[in-house]
């Protein structure tokens, strides 16, 4: 299933599916250097203090980013893939929030305590 892939950026760790489908992915490094400072490429930070050093499993000193970490770490060596977002949604037509139905005795009261209560506070 490749629209796992369409506009996000998934690590190889991240992805379960066929890795076949990896392989024709958009690949980027996860952290890139732009202009003498890190930046990563999946929540965009760029500020220096959020991303440490450490050692890591490639065998380098990778730098991670912290801001990103509950996502899935983020290192120097990962990469990261994506496919363009492919999804397309029709435009609603009309008034796609107006709802033409008939509220039960029970919604009817609640609606009209609502709309009492909001009138109650603006005046
Ligand atoms: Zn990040
Ligand atoms: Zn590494």
């Amino acid at each position: 299933m490749e629209q796992g892939l369409y506009g996000r950026e998934i690590t190889r760790k991240e992805w379960k599916e066929d890795g076949a489908i990896l392989e024709k992915a958009d690949q980027r490094a996860g952290l890139l250097k732009v202009s003498g400072k890190w930046q990563c490429q999946r929540c965009g930070t760029d500020e220096a203090d959020r991303f440490v050093p450490a050692p890591c499993a490639c065998g380098k000193d990778c730098v991670y980013c912290s801001v990103c970490l509950n996502m899935g770490k983020i290192k120097t060596c990962s990469v990261l893939y994506s496919l363009p977002e492919q999804n397309t949604f029709d435009c609603p037509i009309g008034s796609p929030l107006q709802w033409n139905g008939t509220l039960s005795t029970e919604q009817n009261r609640a609606s009209k305590d609502i709309v009492e209560t909001v009138q109650q506070k603006t005046l």
